[in-house]
């Protein structure tokens, strides 16, 4: 009890100091300690103070620190033993959290901020049983912290009929693959707005994206965007890292339960992973009616799909892009699941190999892989249009 008091004290406190000092706070500094006794002690020193939170979630069990009018550059330390994996970052615009995934249950002891010339919050963890672990992950958001909504989809640019909604991979706290100063989360969206501007001046499509700047989307938010938008296509856009073998090239990702490969699923699950932990829940739970339907509405788009990705890959080899030596690929997706709306993940190149880092920074590489978009686009479109002539105008 003790506990949960001191940490709302903190909130009513800093909420009230926050609208006065309205400076942006950043997040400077970290430390991970893991004590003799099994416990966690966590601190994070920010520029100044601001509104912050701290609590535990269940599945998988995790720390929460969340900060407002904060931003937070890059995660404060690395995993130990008892902490498996540390995520930070924005979560909405002037919202950020940092995320401990906990070896087990713990529940908090301590959570403070003492301020000096800087603000540090101090929060200490103690192995906790099931059971009170369970109610204090449960435990509702009061209504300050619960998280503004995504704003509606942008509006969509250019004349042409058909909607396509490109999807830039990853953002906010989620920075998808990582490798010395490229970043997945900047890349996708950097080559989006190009390959929207080049889209918009064919004068074919009208081109929404899933997020403008550097925020995290959920994967299922995605997916509403762009059935709000009434997107006709779906392109998801990533450059990701492979722990094994030496992937390299052009990648295209289509929906299927059954992955490809190993290689397949891992992509698939850890694109996945990051929803949970940022801790916005989201389990798309479509009863088993609903789950039919929709299955019945994917084999009707499943060959619309397919010849999308057909297109695209003669249009990335038209321009001699270079591409993975399994080009067609299909994994299980949440991003790729809207049932009526032609969906593929295009992997741009892959950060962990050095060839595709190149290309990936070379703009004229990446201006070939935007028009080899548009023309796989394109071809895609003439052929759809003839085959459903009940397209959407
Ligand atoms: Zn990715």
């Amino acid at each position: 009890m003790r506990v949960s008091r001191q940490v709302w004290l903190a909130l009513v406190l800093w909420l009230g100091l926050g609208t006065i000092a309205l400076a942006e706070a950043q997040l400077e500094r970290g430390t991970l300690r893991e004590g003799w006794g099994g416990g966690i002690e966590v601190s994070l020193t920010l520029s100044g103070s601001a509104p912050w939170r701290a609590r535990v979630l269940a599945d998988p069990p995790r720390l929460v620190v969340d900060f407002r009018d904060t931003t937070i550059g890059t995660v404060p330390f690395a995993p130990r033993k008892r902490v498996t994996a540390v995520e930070a970052g924005a979560i909405r615009p002037g919202w950020s959290r940092v995320v401990l995934t906990l070896g087990g249950p713990y529940t908090i002891t301590t959570a403070e901020m003492r301020v000096r010339d800087q603000a540090t919050v101090h929060v200490a963890l103690d192995p906790a049983g099931e059971e009170a672990f369970r109610a204090a992950a449960l435990r509702p958001e009061p209504p300050e912290w619960t998280l503004p909504k995504d704003p509606p989809p942008p509006a969509a640019e250019g004349t042409g009929s058909l909607l396509v909604m490109l999807d830039p991979g990853h953002g906010g706290i989620d920075p998808g693959a990582q490798h010395d100063s490229l970043t997945e989360k900047d890349l996708t969206l950097a080559f989006a707005k190009e390959l929207q501007r080049l889209l918009v001046e064919d004068g074919t499509f009208r081109v929404a994206l899933t997020r403008e700047d550097d925020r995290f989307v959920p994967l299922e938010t995605r997916l509403t965007l762009a059935r709000e938008a009434g997107a006709d296509v779906f392109l998801s856009l990533h450059a990701d890292a492979v722990q094994e073998g030496e992937a390299t090239g052009a990648t295209l990702y289509t929906l299927s339960k059954q992955a490809t490969d190993r290689a397949a699923r891992i992509m698939a699950a850890w694109h996945d992973r990051t929803d949970i932990l940022a801790g916005v829940d989201l389990t798309q739970n479509d009863d088993t009616v609903a789950g039919v339907l929709m299955d019945m509405a994917r084999v009707e788009t499943a060959p619309r799909t397919d010849r999308l990705a057909r297109a695209l890959e003669i249009g990335i080899k038209a321009w001699r892009i270079d591409m993975h030596r399994h080009p067609r690929q299909a994994a299980d997706f949440a991003v790729l699941k809207a049932p009526d709306m032609p969906s593929a993940l295009i992997e741009l190149g892959f950060l962990s190999s050095a060839t595709d880092r190149a290309n990936l920074r070379d703009a004229a590489w990446r201006a070939r892989m935007a028009a080899a978009i548009r023309d796989g686009l394109k071809a895609w479109a003439a052929k759809d249009a003839v085959i459903r002539p009940g397209l959407r105008r």
